[in-house]
């Protein structure tokens, strides 16, 4: 994409990503992206962080905000994931409401399209997982958002996050709401995360998948180190050394991931690593640390070391 030939009807701006926790957001921003930029999982609450995907088209630019679903939070983490949440609307041209189509509309969905109604700014609606609604129930579950959204008018998409079936007539409209301006990134960045957070978010991404109940929400990984090194003699090859460490809040979450002689902590770091691989087109060597502090979800300190600050 060359900067300087862009056409004078060229668009760019924020769209925010919003719904309820496990509803698709990080899928569908993926999806819109054509690659992998977030983690996702059928565990809910699975973003912690405000991430800007960067979408650069010859016609506009077009910023994707992820957020953490909006919900009632329980603990110190829970407020600032939604306070995130909710002050990314402030920010931004356009909202898209992404909405679980193949579910009936509950008292969740209900308090986010109030929260937008109060706001002026305009809305798209994506009802996703619509490949989970069986052709003879589309227009029952098309009349049960209707009711949802009456008096609204907000432009409504059927979409699949997962097939990717509407997603791109999704983008045309995106584009379309979105103000007249030049790129607001460099055309070639693609998100707004370090490298390494992407890394740390991998790990965690497999946590996710592999542990149950009390565990998933209590990790959090950081890398330790990031270092490039020639694979062998002579031989261009890249490999690329990470060392992470992940953080639980109790001993016994600490022995679930580490499993029995080891082997939960050996699956979650080969299946990280084929993630990372595919990330950086290249071999990758992993090593995991796994590190007890009790209750880091609720230290101030700990939450702004691990980058989810209170300002935001
Ligand atoms: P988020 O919490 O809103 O970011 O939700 P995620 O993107 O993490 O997705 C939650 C779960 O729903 C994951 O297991 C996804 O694979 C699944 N999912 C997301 N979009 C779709 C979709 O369009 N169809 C189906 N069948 N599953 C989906
Ligand atoms: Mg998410």
């Amino acid at each position: 994409m060359v900067q300087s030939s862009l056409p004078d009807d060229y668009r760019s701006g924020f769209v925010a990503l919003i719904g309820r926790p496990n509803v698709g957001k990080s899928t569908l921003l993926n999806q819109l992206m054509g690659e992998k930029i977030t983690i996702t999982s059928p565990v809910s609450q699975t973003t912690r962080n405000r991430l800007r995907a960067i979408l650069t088209t010859e016609i506009a630019q077009m910023v994707l905000v992820d957020t953490p679903g909006i919900h009632k939070p329980h603990h110190l983490l829970g407020e600032r994931l939604v306070q995130s949440a909710r002050s990314a609307i402030g920010e931004v041209d356009l909202v898209l409401l992404i909405l679980e189509g193949c579910k009936q509309p509950g008292r969740g969905d209900a308090f986010i399209v109030n929260l937008l109604r109060q706001q002026s700014l305009p809305v798209l609606v994506a009802l996703n997982k619509w490949d989970q609604v069986m052709p003879d129930q589309h227009e029952r579950a098309a009349a049960n958002y209707e009711k949802l959204l009456t008096k609204n008018n907000w432009p409504v998409h059927r979409c699949s996050a997962v097939s990717g079936e509407g997603c791109s007539s999704l983008t045309t409209a995106m584009v379309d709401k979105l103000p007249f301006g030049p790129q607001l990134y460099p055309p070639d960045m693609v998100s707004d995360q370090p490298g390494h957070v992407l890394l740390g978010e991998l790990i965690r991404e497999q946590v996710l998948l592999h542990t149950r109940e009390e565990v998933p929400h209590s990790v959090a990984v950081t890398i330790n180190c990031v270092e490039e090194f020639s694979a062998a003699k002579g031989k261009t090859q890249r490999c690329t050394a990470v060392l992470a460490t992940v953080l639980v809040e109790r001993k016994s979450q600490k022995g679930i991931l580490i499993g029995k002689r080891g082997k939960m902590l050996k699956t979650i770091g080969q299946e990280a690593r084929l993630q990372m691989q595919n990330l950086i087109d290249g071999s990758v060597y992993l090593e995991l640390f796994v590190k007890v502090i009790p209750n880091w979800r609720s230290k101030p300190q700990c939450l702004a070391e691990l980058g989810y600050g209170g300002s935001s």
